[in-house]
């Protein structure tokens, strides 16, 4: 009894409850459009369109744990095996066929498809089951042996390539030659006997390069094949897109096998892929194009030019009129834009496959309006039709990429987004003295290899910056998202030599004044000048969206802005107030900077108090501008927080200036003033700037500075008060990490207050709170919530003191570990949730212990990033400070976090 219960136990292994393999054909299907888990996208639509009754051609899919099974053991089960061999001949019965035997060989497709699109990331292998013997008996029944030799070098290219890791180019010269050899300027120019004789040498590539023969069983070929598609789901270009998209790479893939048809058996066959609605604008048209004569790949590869969509309708009439019908039945039947792809086989239509489609932010937000409005979609549905970064579309201009062909020179990272199309210059007074004014103006595009604070007057007239160096919070990402300003950041792969004006990129050399543009969005350098398409922040389309998106919305959208054009900027895009001003930004202006300079350089209090009483008219009536814009919003400003480094000149930079000095002018009195300059400057000299003499510990050093700016806040607030503003002044203290550093900083702001209020006769509502920025703060916010009457979570630099990653460098690590995979994102972009979070959650429950009525909030960069903002909403923040710039994207974020709750849909970002 025992040794039977035992065999049962053993002969049963669990795997054999599972069912891997879903067969759909004839009418029928075994899954359905809900079981994307399993069945991944194309695997549940291919099933759902099965049972539809569309003209799917039949297959089966491999479920996407068959492929996680594959990358635990690196084999797939025998249960897997068996299952597919199963379906196999289940399709051969339905088909009347035998894979790859006889006069009429069944040939079949194998492609991945996971649960989220992953657009041409993973592998696919088309007319599998060709050998020796089958290319004859498809060349016999087609009547056409051009099109059998095509389809098996095909099927020996692709597998080559994606099975047998063989590099695509040894199969490409071996095409190349055979077609100069021949003298045909096209693929199609290649006869029968031609691709015979490619499809010989074909075969010695693979044997050469993979050590083996190509292999002619077909039922080897399947194998082996499902195999790779597994395989791919962990190739680079998958992985990466996968961190790009939150995508996790625990889901694996699915293998679709499906029955080939062929769009290349003459002239009453086609393929072509389409779209339901225009993608780019959203317009309702039927949208997309097709190739007589040719099989899918040459409708994307660009070899051949397809055709618009329309045209079909005069070639072959009736099927387009199919094709009409079934792609406008899809559509209402998955209520969104279908993005499909058909063949037509000898005047028959096959649909391979649709999904839905991506398109534009402009579009997305069209194509959502059109839905409510033709009664497809509720509003509330239509508010998660746009990812919320997709808002930035009307926001900044767009290079027009049907303009011109596109050469990328290099890669940077999105920094800001946008266009920007200019001339490139190398120094900020370059950009001033070659931007020009007025009808004389002309595009500029800043290249440094990173920017500072010195370069901001030529930031301000360039059209866009390009640094070689930093990352998403480097000094040129942050100015530039303030500004709206298109930037490329960190674009290692350029050199740039400002001595000699010169920017260096893969063997070519670009000189001052020539030509480049840039895509802020994606991050791309390119060659030439292309065109751009203007911003539309006023759109009626999309404040008609925001306007159903926003009743939802529970958590406040602030925005960082330092000067009065941002802050009205932000206004206009609906910010609620100012959830940072850095005030030491103010000083970034040309005629500013020096004085900002000569304060931090004083030796004594007497010279800083003389140096801080220049820069008090300038705050003030920086102040006044910035209350003016925000009638009656909150304004915080933060208390000076430079860390100096970023606003000296360069230790460098002075060495060079003096020596050359030496050399030519000895006796310039502009020597001495250097050397003071360069002595101060080495005084200064801090190893961990970052963690310096910055913040708080800066007010506590020379309470003169925190003094200055209070006196400059509370005048600049009762006088906009007297002119009938309201104003309401939140003053920030940053940095801190102990009560009594709070307390010393609190105290200065409470004195100052009334002192101004008695000189002026008239008080304002003010509060003082303080930033975490220090995982001390975050521990003891009980006890600093004693003193700080609002908190706000600068994230930047609690990132940056979390992980001990620093916010200048950590490009130089930053992409090892996300393609190792030990970080999944970027923590300086995406809110870390696990550890950062946990002390931005704790933080916040302890400052309320202390007072319920706390106010918190976040201004690091993740205040504009949809996910982050998610997560402030979920934990109880009340606002989410930004750049103008993103504000949008964060309310709309804000909406679906706060919708996705409330109707209990996915909303998608929870981590
Ligand atoms: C922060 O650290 O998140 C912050 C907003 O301050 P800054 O970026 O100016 O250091
Ligand atoms: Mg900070």
């Amino acid at each position: 009894m025992a040794t039977t219960m035992l065999q049962e136990t053993e002969t049963t292994p669990t795997q054999t409850s599972t069912k891997y393999v879903y067969f759909f054909g004839g009418g029928k299907a075994d899954g359905n459009g809900k079981m994307k888990d399993e069945l991944g996208g194309k695997g549940a639509g291919l099933a759902e369109m099965t049972n539809a009754g569309l003209p799917v051609p039949p297959g089966f899919t491999i479920q996407t744990e068959a492929c996680r099974e594959y990358m635990r053991q690196g084999a797939a089960s025998q249960a897997v095996d068996r299952q597919m061999e199963d379906a196999l001949r289940r399709l051969e019965q339905l088909q009347g066929q035998k894979l790859g035997k006889g006069d009429n060989p069944l040939l079949v497709s194998v492609r991945s498809g996971a649960k989220f699109s992953m657009p041409g990331m993973m592998d696919t292998i088309l007319n599998l089951g060709l050998n020796d013997e089958s290319v004859e008996s498809l060349a016999k029944r087609s009547n056409n042996p051009r099109f059998a030799y095509d389809s098996y070098r095909r099927l020996i290219q692709m597998f080559g390539n994606v099975v047998l890791d063989i590099e695509k180019e040894e199969f490409d010269k071996v095409f190349d030659a055979k077609k100069k050899q021949k003298k045909a300027k096209l693929d199609t120019g290649l006869d029968a006997k031609a691709l015979q004789e490619v499809i010989a040498e074909y075969k010695k590539v693979v044997k050469k390069h993979a050590k083996r023969d190509f292999p002619q069983d077909a039922h080897e070929q399947l194998v082996m094949a499902r195999d790779a598609v597994f395989r791919s789901w962990q190739n680079d270009r998958a992985k990466h897109y996968r961190r790009i998209n939150n995508i996790s790479d625990d889901l694996g893939t699915a293998v679709n096998v499906q029955a080939m048809v062929f769009g290349n058996l003459g002239d009453t066959s086609a393929t072509g892929v389409g779209f339901t609605r225009n993608p780019a604008t959203g317009d309702k048209e039927f949208y997309g194009e097709f190739l007589m004569n040719a099989q899918g790949e040459d409708v994307v590869s660009g070899v051949r030019t397809p055709l618009p969509i329309l045209e079909l309708q005069k070639i072959m009439p009736e099927v387009f009129g199919q094709l009409r019908e079934i792609t406008s039945r899809m559509e209402r039947h998955y209520r969104d834009v279908q993005d499909f792809e058909f063949t037509i086989q000898d005047g028959k239509l096959y649909m391979l496959q649709t999904r839905n489609g991506k398109r534009t932010g402009r579009a997305a937000v069209r194509v959502a309006i059109q839905m409510v409005e033709e009664g497809l979609i509720t509003k509330e549905e239509a508010i998660f039709r746009l990812e919320p970064n997709q808002l930035y579309d009307f926001l900044v201009p767009r290079l027009d990429e049907k303009s011109a062909k596109i050469e990328v020179l290099a890669q940077g990272l999105p920094a800001s987004p946008g266009a920007a199309v200019g001339q490139i210059v190398f120094t900020a007074d370059e950009a001033v003295a070659k931007a020009g004014h007025g009808a004389k103006k002309n595009p500029v595009i800043l290249v440094r290899a990173e920017t500072t604070p010195e370069d901001i007057h030529g930031m301000e007239v360039a059209a866009g910056i390009l640094t070689s160096r930093g990352g998403m919070t480097s000094h040129a990402a942050v100015v530039t998202r303030g500004m709206g300003k298109c930037c490329v950041a960190g674009a290692g792969d350029i050199e740039v030599i400002e001595k000699t004006r010169q920017m260096r990129v893969k063997g070519q050399v670009f000189k001052d004044g020539d030509w480049i543009s840039l895509d802020g969005t994606t991050g791309r350098v390119i060659t030439g000048r292309l065109k751009t398409m203007d911003a539309k922040p006023d759109d009626p389309e999309l404040l008609k969206f925001m306007s159903w998106a926003e009743p939802f919305r529970k958590i406040g959208v602030r925005a960082n802005a330092d000067i009065p054009r941002d802050a009205i900027q932000a206004r206009a895009f609906g910010a609620e107030g100012i959830g940072l001003c850095r005030t030491e930004h103010m000083f970034f202006g040309e005629e500013k900077l020096p004085h900002m300079r000569a304060m931090i350089m004083a030796r004594d209090e007497k010279e800083r108090r003389a140096a801080l009483k220049k820069l008090l008219p300038m705050q003030r009536s920086d102040f006044i501008g910035v209350f003016k814009a925000m009638d009656g919003f909150p304004v915080t400003i933060r208390t000076l927080d430079p860390p100096l480094h970023e606003f000296l000149p360069r230790r460098e930079d002075l060495m060079v200036e003096i020596a050359v000095l030496e050399a030519t002018k000895p006796k310039s009195p502009k020597l001495s003033q250097l050397r003071t300059m360069l002595r101060r400057v080495e005084e200064l000299h801090e190893f961990n700037p970052m963690l310096g003499h910055r913040g708080c510990r800066l007010g506590i050093t020379y309470p003169e500075i925190t003094e200055m700016q209070a006196q400059a806040i509370f005048e600049a607030a009762v006088a906009v008060a007297k002119d009938g503003v309201k104003v309401k002044p939140e003053v920030m203290i940053p940095l801190t990490a102990t009560l009594k550093e709070m307390a010393n900083q609190a105290a200065i702001v409470h004195r100052v207050a009334k002192e101004v209020f008695k000189d002026k006769g008239r008080t304002v509502d003010y509060l003082v709170g303080t930033m975490i920025e220090l995982p001390r703060a975050a521990l003891v916010a009980d006890e600093i919530a004693k003193e700080a009457e609002f908190f706000s979570f600068g994230t930047n630099d609690l990132t940056q003191t979390t992980f001990g990653f620093s916010r200048d460098d950590v490009n130089k690590i930053l992409p090892t570990y996300l393609a190792e995979g030990i970080l999944k994102q970027d923590p300086f972009a995406v809110l870390d949730r696990e550890g950062v979070g946990q002390l931005v959650r704790m933080a916040t429950e302890r400052g309320r212990k202390t007072r319920p009525e706390l106010k918190v909030g976040i201004c690091g960069e993740h205040g504009g990033e949809p996910s982050s903002v998610e997560f402030c909403h979920q934990n109880g923040l009340n606002y989410v400070s930004c750049s103008p710039f993103r504000v949008l994207t964060a309310r709309l974020a804000a909406a679906q976090a706060a919708a996705s709750e409330k109707l209990k849909v996915e909303g998608g970002r929870t981590k």
